[in-house]
């Protein structure tokens, strides 16, 4: 039978925890405490131990998350900081938001990830810091990235947005670099009922940097030593998150089955797949393959019911936010951009889904 594929199915995952949720909901209503509580404190505890560091500070986005990382870390106006070309402009913003300069580095084009070998000739005197994301779920390569940051005493962050739970050479995402910002916005592999985020790290004078950052630049309550922010996590977010964390890792081999089943589904047809380089697990936040004809895939792919989408159809450098980078050379973001398609991914996916969009995928494809 033909069905509808939809892209993600937040609906279908949310609702295997509905009882729960609307449990925690009354709990948290029924408190009377809904800003910097129990509930907070909880989430940022077992997210720490989920990704092995020392520290969580709950944010109110991924966003957020990153752009106080930069602040924590002293980042602001006159200093640059290396990005990746290809990523989600998210992580260009946050260095915009610090006041700080983004310099784009090219990706390799077989990971999507920063190109370790480029980074180097990026770097000036004003450089303090290197954001490294985990695009799509898969971990960059952080040994490289920090040796090189060593090097030059640059702070790695790590976006991993896209990555909760991946794991580069046996350790977890969000202890890999200085500090790490995750972003729990509804479709990311722990996603919230709303707007969410954190910052790990192992780094005690950052968090508690950041901690007084993100609640009005206030370590007591009324004494502002710096003008800070309004970033937190409400404690009915954090609530929530609690309950789906423990289903996060089940999930997460749930992804890596399907992307598994795309990747054996797809050989031999005229499409560039993921690869996956030695000693990485990525988490599947996104299957993305790449075609030469990618619009007229998309469009047949549709036709069949099956819904693809683009990450990204156009690169943070080309956007109309940054008109300042628009005439700069990305070659290899650029046709990244013009070539990707994302495969619909849920947890959730039966296995005839599955079935359903390699078929399709074959039928268009060839
Ligand atoms: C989602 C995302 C962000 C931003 O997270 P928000 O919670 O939406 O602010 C940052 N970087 C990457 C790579 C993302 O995918």
């Amino acid at each position: 039978m033909k069905k509808n594929i939809p892209f993600l199915d937040l609906k279908s995952i949310n609702a295997q925890h509905r009882a729960e949720l609307i449990q925690v909901f009354e709990r948290v209503l029924d408190s009377g405490h809904y800003i910097l509580g129990d509930e907070l404190k909880r989430f940022e505890n077992s997210f720490a131990k989920y990704c092995e560091t020392k520290h969580c500070a709950g944010v109110s986005n991924g966003l957020d998350a990153l752009h106080l990382i930069l602040r924590g870390f002293g980042i602001g106006a006159g200093d640059e900081v290396i990005v990746p070309s290809n990523t989600y402009i998210a992580t260009w913003l946050a260095v915009t938001y610090a006041g700080a300069v983004p310099v784009p580095v090219e990706p390799l084009e077989s990971t999507y990830n920063l190109d370790p070998a480029l980074i180097e000739a990026a770097i000036t005197p004003r450089t303090k810091a290197i954001i490294a994301v985990h695009l799509y779920g898969q971990p960059a390569d952080m040994d490289a990235i920090m040796a090189i940051a060593d090097q030059y005493h640059l702070k790695v962050i790590e976006d991993a947005a896209q990555a909760h739970g991946a794991i580069y050479k046996g350790r977890k995402v969000g202890g890999l670099g200085h500090a790490a910002g995750f972003s729990f916005y509804p479709g990311k592999n722990l996603g919230a009922l709303g707007d969410a985020g954190a910052i790990t790290s192992n780094d005690d004078l950052l968090i508690e940097k950041v901690r007084m950052l993100l609640n009005y630049g206030s370590k007591v309550k009324y004494f502002n030593e710096e003008q800070g922010f309004n970033c937190r996590l409400d404690e009915l977010q954090a609530a929530l998150l609690s309950v789906k964390l423990p289903n996060l890792e089940v999930e997460t081999q749930q992804r890596c089955r399907i992307a598994q089943q795309y990747t054996e589904g797809l050989q031999g047809l005229p499409l560039y797949l993921p690869s996956v380089p030695e000693g990485v697990s990525p988490v599947w936040h996104l299957y993305v393959l790449r075609s030469a004809k990618r619009d007229e895939l998309q469009s047949r792919l549709a036709e069949q019911g099956i819904a693809t989408l683009i990450h990204y159809p156009i690169a943070p450098h080309q956007q109309g936010a940054y008109k300042a980078f628009n005439q700069l050379s990305l070659p290899v973001a650029e046709k990244i951009h013009q070539q990707v398609l994302s495969l619909p991914l849920s947890p959730v996916m039966s296995q005839s889904d599955v079935e359903q969009v390699i078929a399709a995928v074959k039928a268009c494809a060839e």
